[in-house]
């Protein structure tokens, strides 16, 4: 087992042959990385471009990721790091009125706000504990079938800034690079788009000798003419706002400048109230894009596509990182022999056809601005056949 220290440089990998290489580790990698220790399979490496340290949006988990943890064998560890519960979401979502969904009756218990950078330290923690080698600052740069049709692949690693590469043999690679999708689109799959939107956040610290909003322990949403914000106090008594947009808009309006987006939030006035007496963090406003798509290839010859690099879904559904978690056991479940890659393929088909349902009806229940571009955007297509909706996310309420 390669221990890597935080904050190093990119070690050289332990082995030259694997039995498993998992590009990426996020929630996707990690999940499947503690799934295949689970099942018995082991030399297998995590290649991760990153250290752990950048701050990472999406802190909104629901009470089904509890589930997921519980089988994933780290649900006491992921307690003991005390991330906020989350008790269900407030949101002003097709008229003025409050509505909420409460996750006090689900048997599942609350969700969570997670400290997201924290979060995937954790989960890469808990992977090495497990036994898998997870290789930090190291970066897929190529990839090839084994020559002469031999078993596996070849993949080229580099460290960012680095002419320093690394090659290793894998017998089968599991593709958890989020949006890149760098070894899925190396083999030439491309990304079949739905309305990517756009993300604008800042974040906001409690005044000095304390006070600004109390967390109420709920995720915030509220719909506007052209987006919609988003609010959530993560457990470090920091407080998230964001506003979702399209591109042609935020772009016309400058939103990306402190003042305009500002200027933006005055005009929600039940996001701005979670905002008042709270002290802007430096860094301004962050932009991330918030894309929507599902890979036209999932899987090949020994190879498969799991979490944001197989489908990426839009942030209103909080449904980003349990996919992510239980594609990684489903990979894994694959890579076992209990299933097959086509198997876990056509899951992630099937649920991102389901997706797209849910957030049509989403999109459907706000109808005040029948006009605007972006609702207008939103609410085009087919309407979502109720019966393939299945909601547990900070569900708009109706
Ligand atoms: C604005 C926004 C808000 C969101 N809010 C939420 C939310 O509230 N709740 C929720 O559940 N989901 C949310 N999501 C989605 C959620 O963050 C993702 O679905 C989730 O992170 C997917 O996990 P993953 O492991 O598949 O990918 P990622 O978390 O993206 O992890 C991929 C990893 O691969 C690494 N990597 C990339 N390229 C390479 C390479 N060439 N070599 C090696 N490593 C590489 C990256 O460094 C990264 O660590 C949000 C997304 C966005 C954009």
């Amino acid at each position: 087992m390669l221990v890597t220290a935080p904050h190093s440089a990119s070690a050289a990998p332990a082995r030259q042959r694997y039995r498993v290489a998992i590009i990426g580790g996020g929630p996707a990698g990690c999940a499947c990385a503690l799934a295949l220790a689970q099942l018995g399979v082991h030399e297998v490496i995590v290649i991760e471009a990153g250290d752990y340290t950048q701050f990472r949006i999406g802190e909104s988990i629901p009470p089904e990721a509890n589930r997921l943890f519980q089988a994933l064998g780290i649900a006491r560890d992921f307690f003991a790091e005390a991330h906020a519960p989350c008790h269900g979401s407030c949101s002003y979502w097709g008229s003025e009125k409050r509505g909420y969904n409460d996750a006090l009756m689900n048997p599942l218990g609350h969700g969570w706000h997670l400290e997201r950078t924290r979060f995937n330290q954790f989960l890469a923690r808990q992977a090495r504990l497990r036994g898998a080698e997870v290789l930090m600052h190291a970066s897929l740069a190529a990839s090839a079938p084994v020559p002469g049709g031999g078993h596996g692949l070849e993949l080229a690693l580099g460290a960012p800034g680095s002419l320093r590469q690394a090659s290793i043999h894998a017998d089968l690679v599991v593709d958890a690079s989020g949006t890149r999708a760098v070894f899925a689109r190396q083999r030439g799959s491309r990304k079949v788009d739905s309305l990517p939107l756009v993300c604008l956040a800042m974040r906001f610290a409690p005044p000095a000798g304390g006070g600004g909003h109390a967390d109420t322990g709920l995720t915030h949403l509220e719909a506007v003419e052209h987006g919609w914000w988003y609010g959530a106090h993560l457990p470090d008594a920091t407080l998230l706002l964001a506003f979702y947009g399209d591109a042609a808009t935020v772009k016309a309006q400058r939103l990306q400048q402190v003042g305009h987006w500002l200027a933006w939030l005055a005009a929600a006035p039940n996001t701005a109230a979670l905002a008042r007496g709270m002290v802007p963090l430096a860094g301004g406003v962050q932009s991330f894009p918030a894309p929507s798509y599902c890979l036209d290839q999932l899987h090949g010859e020994g190879w498969l596509a799991i979490g944001d690099a197989a489908s990426a879904y839009d942030p209103v559904t909080s449904q980003g990182i349990v996919k992510a978690l239980a594609n990684g056991m489903a990979a894994a479940g694959a890579v076992a022999g209990q299933s097959t890659l086509g198997d876990v393929a056509h899951t992630v088909t099937q649920r991102y056809g389901q997706y797209l349902a849910q957030r049509r009806q989403y999109y459907s229940w706000e109808q005040r601005w029948p006009d605007a571009p972006f609702w207008r955007q939103l609410h085009a297509g087919a309407e979502a056949p109720a019966a393939q909706v299945r909601a547990s996310g900070p569900v708009p309420a109706r």
